[in-house]
């Protein structure tokens, strides 16, 4: 298909979907509420709102067209353009970082959300670039939800909480090859994940009858040579512990806080977890990563997903930002629902 024939679809498809302002006025809230709950501290978020806002106020008054240039765009942002840089450069490179880098990890929290308002649609942001001296245009399109892969999307009854998957989180560079699209226990590829559980259990007992070896063979205990292998020992020890648990945390419960070597440097937070393909399927499944978030009902600030220490040990919580040691919640990855715990 040629580009001139995918451009005519989606141009028909956008005005189709531009013809109902009652959803697209839906979406464009669930999009501002979206932004103001998981939003970051950035210009791209900050144009994002804007278009959201300007989208919302346009539809209110009856006024036909929703498509916004740069400069409404920052006006309703209210960010102010430095001095020598137009409007549409400014615009373009947040825009740019927007659909390039932010919104594929993010598509997926967004349809959540907005299943979680109960909508058919979420929002999706388009630019239509400059055409003949014409400004690039800016708007937003109501997108159709795909079939949850969630196994309940009942709604939330009582003092419940619905999570959603806020994120998926960036790589750490050497995993990229490998996890790109999740991590199919199949094939080599499973045996490579058991292998690396087995064969770092066989290389910790190598090394410490090695290092006792060591020990046993010196002629004379000097307190010194003691206290230092001690001190080896414990650090080796505490060091395979902490590479192992999540291996065997995530065979237990399925779902673990994902280790900091698979992720990038900028992701905090993140969980592992094994999804199977379908309910019934016997299927290994597939690893991925992911970020659950909800909102606090009580202080409306972020719940993140965390480890319960010792006060719920061996489960996974949801922990208010603005109140950690009070607003805790329990997390249920299945229903992606959870209660109040304190
Ligand atoms: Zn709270």
């Amino acid at each position: 298909m040629t580009v001139s024939k995918i451009k005519e679809i989606n141009d028909l498809h956008n005005d189709e979907l531009l013809a109902e302002p009652t959803e697209l006025v839906e979406s464009a809230r669930c999009l501002e509420k979206y932004i103001e709950r998981h939003g970051e501290q950035n210009l791209s978020f900050y144009a994002l709102r804007g278009l959201a806002i300007l989208t919302i106020e346009r539809i209110e008054q009856g006024r036909p067209t929703t498509k916004f240039t740069a400069q409404n765009i920052l006006a309703a942002a209210e960010i102010s353009t430095p001095e020598g840089k137009a409007a549409g450069t400014l615009l373009s490179q947040a825009w740019n970082k927007l659909i390039d880098n932010i919104l594929p990890k993010r598509k997926k929290g967004i349809q959540d959300f907005a299943r979680n308002l109960g909508l058919n649609c979420y929002p999706w942001p388009v630019k239509d670039k400059s055409d003949g001296g014409l400004p690039s245009k800016y708007y937003l399109i109501d997108r159709p939800l795909p079939e949850s892969d969630i196994q309940t999307i009942e709604p939330v009854v009582g003092d419940q909480i619905a999570y959603i998957r806020e994120l998926t989180p960036e790589l750490a560079w050497w995993a990229k090859p490998l996890i790109r699209n999740g991590y199919r226990l199949e094939g080599w590829r499973r045996w490579l994940f058991l292998t690396y559980g087995v064969g770092f259990i066989l290389l910790c007992g190598i090394l410490i009858m090695f290092s006792l070896g060591l020990l046993w063979s010196e002629p004379t205990w000097s307190l010194r040579g003691l206290s230092s292998s001690i001190i080896f020992t414990g650090l080796f020890a505490y060091a395979s512990w902490m590479l192992l648990r999540p291996f065997f945390r995530l065979l237990e419960w399925r779902i673990t806080m994902a280790p900091t070597a698979l992720i990038a440097l900028s992701e905090f937070n993140v969980q592992m977890e094994i999804v199977r393909d379908s309910q019934f399927n016997v299927s290994p499944g597939t690893i991925r990563l992911v970020r659950y978030a909800s909102t606090c009902p009580q202080c409306k600030a972020k719940i993140e997903v965390e480890e319960g220490g010792k006060e719920f040990a061996n489960r996974l919580v949801g922990r208010c930002r603005e109140n950690p040691g009070e607003h805790i919640y329990s997390f249920d990855r299945f229903t992606c629902k959870g209660r109040t715990l304190r």
